[in-house]
């Protein structure tokens, strides 16, 4: 049986971080929402060969355990003592370690893939239990909805939909290791945002109050190494955008705008220092 799923780009409307466990890890207090931009996942299982295969179009991916989508297929198979093999084909368009949580996304359409195909009938926050094991973003990719996330990922409360926003996302070609940036936080020094406002303005679905709320914590750990992130920032806060700020560790940069005719504005000003730019709607 073959299963495609899409498996959206997540953009972090503000991120923030109390404090650190025990294990070393970041308790996140984090809003996220889903763009319209997509890699497709397709899920196909079969007897022979009882392995699991990855292919991807892109170069830069590892195609064996490594591979987030590999890890999913991994867990879900010996956690149900499935002997299928399971080949599974990524057709790549979220930007690689760029902070959109595109491995997440894909682990995630893995596993609401293959719950479908086994009949599994695990109900989303089941799925969202299980994704954790992979990473911290993969609970929330089961769902995709504008939500409140704390924990280490797994405590996820959907909030109302928002209303019809776009964005404007912009990859310069800079890499940013998200575990590197994760080491450097030094909790006495952050600037703690106000996501108790911003949830009570989003919850009264008043977008444009919500977005004086919005914003990174870890913008300055990243922007101290590449300053020109927060020169794309500016730049799209003085062509108009509503907000713009850095997605997960970066180094991607998104703006929120209320009309089309804005972000398409961004767009076009921004495309001649960084040509990976899109335009799409929030899921
Ligand atoms: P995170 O912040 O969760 O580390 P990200 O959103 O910045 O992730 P991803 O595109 O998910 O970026 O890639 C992060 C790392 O995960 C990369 O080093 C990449 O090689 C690895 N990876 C494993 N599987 C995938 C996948 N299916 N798609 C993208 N990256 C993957």
């Amino acid at each position: 049986m073959i299963v495609t799923e899409k498996a959206p780009a997540k953009l972090n409307l503000s991120l923030d971080t109390p404090m650190r466990y025990f294990d070393g890890s970041p308790q996140w207090d984090m809003v996220m929402v889903s763009a319209d931009l997509a890699d497709y996942v397709t899920v196909e299982t079969h007897r022979r060969p009882a392995t699991i295969k990855v292919y991807t179009n892109s170069s830069f991916l590892p195609n064996d355990q490594r591979n987030l989508a590999y890890q999913a297929a991994h867990i879900l198979r010996s956690r149900f003592h499935c002997k299928d093999g399971v080949t599974i084909r990524i057709k790549k368009q979220i930007p690689v370690a760029a902070g959109l949580g595109g491995g997440s996304s894909d682990a995630a359409a893995v596993l609401r893939a293959l719950n479908n195909i086994w009949r599994l009938g695990l109900s989303l926050s089941e799925l969202a239990k299980i994704a954790l094991t992979i990473d911290s973003d993969v609970p929330y990719c089961i769902y995709n909805k504008l939500a409140h996330i704390t924990g280490h990922g797994e405590k996820i409360e959907l909030l109302p939909p928002q209303p019809h926003y776009w964005a404007v996302i912009a990859k310069q070609k800079i890499s940013v290791s998200t575990p590197q940036i994760l080491r450097q936080i030094n909790y006495e020094k952050l600037h703690h945002l106000n996501n108790e406002a911003l949830l009570v303005k989003l919850k009264e679905e008043d977008w444009q109050a919500a977005t004086k709320y919005m914003g990174n914590v870890l913008e300055p750990l990243t922007m101290n190494v590449y300053p020109e992130i927060g020169r794309l920032k500016n730049k799209m806060k003085e062509l108009g955008a509503d907000v713009a700020q850095m997605s997960g560790t970066g180094p991607t940069v998104f703006a929120i705008c209320h009309t089309e005719s804005r972000a398409r504005r961004i767009q076009n000003s921004i495309r001649g220092f960084c040509r990976d730019v899109h335009v799409v709607t929030l899921l």
